[in-house]
């Protein structure tokens, strides 16, 4: 039986089904911050804890088989799910933040005084400290491309950048601002030109559309579990292999050594070197279960889907007066997400997510942690739409009729 998505798919997610104190139904539009989890993923975290739970790895005994089982094999899961040459290119951390964290330290203890970070300037703060924190401990020198008059990343631009200093790119496949999706090989390909490594967050990609590590020919790339119908507090690294053996550990502790010895230790080869102490292990099986949930429907219809609802919540809302959208426009052909940031010339954005709250729509206000391209784009913040695979067209109408409401109230009273 072939699975649909959209309203085929929204019984599978029992949050979607309430009535706010509004009174309102909930149209949920905010799945670029964090998505809703469907009952298989629910079931399966639940089903781990009241029958597996134990800590995993060297355990005996049968619960701490069936944990260390359960864990390895959402490990399988996310290498298969980016096709990773192997599972050990798989680390397991809280989140993409960490793992940014993770290779910043790790990677970044091979870097010295003059190397080069490039970045670019539409990334989230999460891609920007750890590299801030990192050029401070290490004197490096951050170089940021900017964006091309589509308000995507200049490629070009980025190529000027790099010289034979450059030791890492790291850019996100998706701006979980712009929308816009970044010419990754363009970007891989002047990489490799200089020798530099890649590091792409795929955040607001793997989700969403099919992800291929070894066709994309990045280095590392960076997830995390809650916006792809999975839990908070699990995201995943994917490292070469071969990188990620010449690393040095991060954090210290049980699971990630070889012996320790009370003069000094040695350290286990990855991807246990970088999982010091109890992993989230009920979160990497809700994890493993969301992949699962994904790959019912195939990422490629994923894809299809939202590229629809995409398509059709830029088109609603470019048509509302007074609305600045951010990011490319679709219609000129280029490749965008299910996702608009907007402004709209009088009222501010904050003031549209209360009132759209009022009807129950959830969008978010704000900078959406990527203030450095809100100055760019001339703006404090804006207010965001974002979808996923049980979103509606129906819901976007619910969105724009509310927008619409609000404008008009806020003209009112002007
Ligand atoms: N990068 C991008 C593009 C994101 O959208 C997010 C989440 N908003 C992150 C990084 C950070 O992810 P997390 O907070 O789950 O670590």
């Amino acid at each position: 039986l072939r699975r649909v998505l959209g309203a085929g798919c929204r019984a599978d997610f029992p949050i979607l089904d309430q009535t706010l104190p509004s009174a309102r139904r909930l149209t949920y539009l905010d799945s670029a911050a964090t998505s809703h989890k469907p009952s298989s993923v629910i079931a399966a975290m639940r089903a781990h804890e009241t029958r597996d739970n134990a800590n995993v790895h060297r355990g005996a005994h049968t619960l701490s088989v069936r944990s260390t089982a359960a864990y390895e094999g959402a490990r399988d899961k996310v290498a298969a799910f980016v096709n990773a040459a192997a599972r050990e290119e798989i680390v397991f951390t809280r989140g993409a933040t960490e793992a940014i964290n993770l290779v910043a330290a790790a990677y970044g203890a091979r870097l010295s005084a003059g190397d080069e970070v490039v970045l670019s300037v539409a990334e989230h703060h999460s891609n920007l400290v750890p590299w801030q924190l990192l050029a401070e401990r290490r004197n490096l020198t951050l170089k940021y491309a900017r964006l091309d008059e589509h308000e995507c990343i200049d490629a070009a631009h980025l190529a000027s950048l790099l010289s034979p200093r450059t030791k890492l790119v790291a850019f996100a496949h998706v701006s979980n601002t712009l929308g816009a999706v970044a010419p990754v090989e363009e970007i891989v390909a002047a990489a490799k030109r200089v020798g530099a490594c890649v590091l792409i967050d795929a955040c607001q990609s793997v989700p969403h559309m099919p992800v291929d590590v070894q066709r994309l020919g990045c280095d590392f790339l960076v997830a995390s579990g809650h916006k792809m119908c999975g839990p908070t507090g699990i995201g995943f690294l994917y490292g070469r292999l071969e990188l990620l053996q010449e690393m040095p550990p991060w954090q210290g502790g049980g699971e990630m050594i070889a012996d320790v010895f009370l003069e000094g230790s040695t350290y286990a080869p990855p991807p246990s070197r970088f999982e010091a102490g109890t992993p989230p292990i009920t979160q990497a099986v809700g994890l493993g279960a969301a992949i699962d949930y994904l790959s019912s429907f195939g990422m490629e219809e994923v894809e299809r889907y939202e590229q629809q609802l995409g398509a059709y919540l830029y088109r609603r809302l470019s048509e509302v007066p007074g609305i600045r959208i951010y990011g490319p426009d679709p219609t000129t052909g280029r490749h965008r997400a299910a996702l608009c940031s907007f402004n709209h010339e009088s009222v501010h954005a904050s003031d549209l997510a209360t009132f759209l709250d009022q009807d129950g729509v959830a969008v978010r206000a704000g900078h959406h942690c990527t203030q450095p391209l809100h100055r760019e784009l001339g703006a404090a913040g804006s207010a965001r739409a974002s979808l996923y695979v049980y979103n509606t067209m129906e819901e976007i109408d619910t969105f724009i009729d509310s927008l619409r409401a609000t404008i008009d109230l806020f003209a009112e009273l002007e």
